[in-house]
């Protein structure tokens, strides 16, 4: 069993010194055995830091670390049962693919004919038989990739580590990776664990996924629910693309009714105001009249050249096709800048009134002073 738990892992940089730094802050969590979990966050949320304490390349400073039922913190980096892809690929370059893969199992003293199987096994799953010969010169940049994820593959580790694996690679190369490593994570039946800023990348290959900020954890969940239902505004914003949108203002109860009021601007132009439905209304009335942050996606805004009952008014600034569809960068009275997004054969133009609904099942509502969503 490959379970990986971190309790109260934490990470201080030079301790006790001027330069002193806190990377990552009494995180808990546990990977499941054989899951493909991805850290995502922001440069500097501690992704990495944590990745390379479960790899033993940096002093645990806090905590417990345990793979399977054994603890880790003091265990040297070869006896963990893991193997790390980096995202420099850490090739060998006077050295074969053969032996750049090899280079591992002969430092253990694996036997001559264990390690040509293994080798030749993994050159196989990733397409690299044919070229086991070249040296790492001689190959594209994915190729370089594929070599790395071998050397990793034949050692047969329960847990492999990737740290940002695809960000050297070009935008069609990395699509084509991202495919190939959940594909072996399929065939392996391993715990991967994955470190990426990209939340594409974390979207389309965690089965789980862990989002950091400042070094502690703001969400764990599968992906469509970190889409669907974020906890806090942080979430929010960074699951998603375009981002979701935040609107500050108030709840208020009046006459039985709930309402959302976008804050002012500018002080003198018109915020809007409307209606919530049942399912906002009821988190509304628990809540109070109080300050709050209405969320909604770009994609769950309905744009109309018409007017309707209780439709809001915006103004379009940029309108920007991306070939399926459309991003429309809007304003609203208040002054307040937006995004939407429609269908390719709009006919909306630049500086021209629209007429807008937000698709209230999808809009979540946060409290504006700790960001964390209402229910
Ligand atoms: P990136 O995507 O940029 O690598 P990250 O989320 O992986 O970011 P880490 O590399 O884990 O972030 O770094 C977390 C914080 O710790 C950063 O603020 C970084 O400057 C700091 N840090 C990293 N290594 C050291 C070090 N050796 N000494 C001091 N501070 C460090």
């Amino acid at each position: 069993m490959a379970t990986v738990t971190l309790s109260k892992l934490d990470k201080t940089y030079s301790p006790g010194k001027k330069d002193s730094f806190r990377a990552v802050k009494e995180i808990d969590l546990e990977i499941r055995d054989k899951e493909f979990m991805v850290f995502v966050g922001p440069s500097g949320c501690g992704k990495s830091t944590t990745l390379r304490m479960i790899a033993g390349l940096e002093e645990i400073t806090g905590g417990t670390l345990k793979i399977g039922d054994q603890i880790m913190n003091d265990v040297e980096p070869k006896n963990r049962g893991i193997a790390m892809v980096f995202q420099n690929y850490a090739l060998y370059p006077h050295m074969t693919l053969f032996d750049n893969m090899a280079f591992g199992l002969k430092l253990s003293k694996t036997p001559r004919d264990e390690i040509k199987r293994r080798v030749d096994e993994a050159a196989e799953i990733l397409g690299l038989t044919s070229m086991l010969d070249r040296k790492p010169k001689a190959l594209s940049g994915g190729q370089r990739q594929r070599v790395a994820v071998g050397r990793a593959i034949v050692r047969k580790p329960d847990v492999f580590l990737f740290d940002e694996p695809l960000s050297n690679l070009d935008a069609k190369m990395r699509v084509q990776m991202r495919t190939e490593i959940s594909r072996l994570h399929a065939r392996l039946n391993a715990t991967m664990i994955y470190v990426t800023h990209d939340q594409v990348e974390a979207m389309t290959m965690g089965d789980r996924i862990c989002v950091m900020k400042d070094g502690n954890i703001m969400q764990v969940d599968e992906p469509l629910q970190l889409y669907n239902d974020p906890q806090n505004m942080f979430v929010a914003g960074f699951i998603g693309s375009p981002p979701m949108n935040f609107f500050p203002g108030s709840l208020q109860l009046d006459g039985g009714y709930a309402y959302f009021t976008e804050a002012e601007e500018g002080g003198n132009e018109q915020p809007f105001k409307i209606r919530l439905e049942p399912h906002l209304k009821a988190i509304a009335a628990k809540q109070g009249t109080q300050p709050a942050v209405f969320g909604v996606r770009p994609e769950h805004i309905e744009v109309s050249d018409t007017k309707g009952a209780d439709s809001i008014d915006a103004v379009l600034d940029v309108s920007e096709p991306m070939g399926a569809e459309t991003y429309l960068y809007l304003n609203t009275l208040a002054g307040r800048s937006f995004i939407a997004k429609v269908e390719a054969d709009h006919a909306f133009k630049v500086g021209q009134t629209v007429h807008l609904k937000f698709n209230q099942e999808r809009v979540a509502l946060f409290d504006q002073a700790t960001e964390q969503v209402l229910k």
